[in-house]
């Protein structure tokens, strides 16, 4: 088991200590350290108050500190320490604004989604678990603390991260958990769609996705999530772990829609990379040749085209042709990929200037698709990378 990071943070939880308060490890390193799963981040969880943390510790960020967080800097690395905190009043089925402070752990563990994120331990690996999150564990179960029909109710993004947890640990949920999941699914309607994409992403991108997007559509979740709901979600199909921008093509690609990406509040790289898979996704059949392969190597680049062949089973089961098995295969695409002689425009021995110059022409619409022509008769060896035998070759060959 991975204990580095914890050993790291140890001195943190020490020094709390030392001054008089409770200091636990708590949250999803402690699950995933008891599952034996790589730990990336780790959560610290007190007695003592956001103020009480600045005056133990020199170098402090209070990045959260109206909800308890305070960065504690030890040795170069950022660790979030939070006060224990028990929770508001709900109102709309969204988190509470009010914060509580408390002394006590249970109170704050209470407040937890999920047993198995609800364990704490301490420095010397001891667990504190009032809920019998370890059970749960290592019967592979994920059960809210407490009544999940009042755990829902009070933030319904729990059902959500549930069924993420489901994708990412592979685990089954609790019989009385998933029908609170499904009298309360329509409470998800009140969320933000940040606070959405957030765990859908990670929900997609689990283990158990193709399992779990199913559920997705058993429960009708998508149904109240905007975008999603002008789309026929049961007709998605999903074989294995995707990224959210690729389902998004998919369903575009399949039933395509004026709908905006902004109802889904993503970045501006997030929609490029959606529009750049429907492109593709849409160029895909063309590929029967080495040379249509070669210049879509070029035009896109090896991460992604060996990313659209990890989703082929996916594409296959959406009904999305991919070109000729044998020549849209990784070996040939890496094969392609050493070879290209230019990898992208501002590696052509000459560009548009040049080519104004020497043919005594005037800019136009029509230089853009001489470029490009001269640039696939490079990539496909029509011609060499050389300045004089590019002009001539445009003189005789491109009619402008
Ligand atoms: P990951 O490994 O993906 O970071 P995590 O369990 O650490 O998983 P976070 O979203 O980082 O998940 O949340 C940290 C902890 O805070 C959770 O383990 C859980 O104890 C608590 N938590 C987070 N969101 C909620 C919520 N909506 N309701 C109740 N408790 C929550
Ligand atoms: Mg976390």
């Amino acid at each position: 088991m991975n204990k580095d990071l914890f050993l790291k943070a140890a001195p943190i939880l020490q020094e709390i200590q030392d001054n008089g308060f409770e200091a636990y490890y708590v949250g999803g390193a402690v699950r995933d350290y008891l599952m034996g799963r790589p730990i990336h981040d780790i959560d610290i969880t007190t007695s003592a108050s956001p103020d009480e943390i600045e005056s133990i510790f020199a170098h402090t960020i209070p990045i959260g500190k109206e909800h308890g967080t305070i960065n504690v800097v030890y040795n170069r690395e950022n660790y979030e320490v939070t006060t224990f905190r028990a929770e508001g009043e709900y109102e709309d089925h969204r988190r509470p604004n009010e914060v509580i402070f408390v002394r006590d752990l249970y109170k704050d563990v209470e407040r937890r989604d999920f047993t198995i994120n609800a364990i704490a331990m301490d420095n010397q690996f001891n667990i504190k678990d009032y809920f019998n999150g370890y059970t749960d564990i290592q019967n592979k179960l994920i059960k809210t603390v407490g009544n999940p029909y009042e755990r829902f109710d009070e933030d319904a993004l729990r059902i959500l991260r549930g069924l993420r947890f489901k994708s990412q640990l592979r685990f089954d949920i609790d019989c009385n958990t998933y029908n609170a999941m499904q009298e309360k699914i329509a409470d998800t309607e009140y969320l933000s769609i940040e606070r959405i994409i957030i765990e859908l992403r990670k929900l997609l991108e689990g283990t158990d996705a193709s399992v779990v997007y199913p559920l997705l559509n058993e429960l009708q979740f998508f149904k109240y999530v905007p975008f999603f709901n002008s789309f026929d979600t049961e007709d998605i199909k999903i074989n294995e772990p995707i990224k959210l921008e690729m389902l998004i093509a998919i369903m575009l690609f399949k039933q395509p829609s004026n709908i905006s990406l902004s109802k889904l509040k993503i970045s501006n790289d997030s929609k490029k990379e959606i529009q750049k898979y429907i492109t593709i996704l849409k160029k895909l059949p063309e590929i029967q040749t080495k040379k249509a392969l070669k210049v879509f190597v070029y035009d896109y680049g090896i991460s992604i085209l060996s990313y659209i062949l990890d989703m082929r089973d996916t594409l296959a089961a959406n009904q999305i042709k991919l070109g000729h098995p044998l020549i849209f295969n990784i070996k040939t695409i890496n094969d392609i990929n050493q070879n290209l002689i230019i990898h992208q425009r501002s590696d052509m021995m000459v560009n548009g200037k040049d080519i104004l110059e020497s043919l005594n022409l005037k800019g136009g619409p029509w230089l853009k698709n001489v470029l490009r022509e001269i640039e696939c008769a490079i990539i496909n060896q029509e011609i060499p990378n050389q300045k004089s035998e590019i002009i001539n070759w445009v003189r005789t060959h491109v009619e402008i």
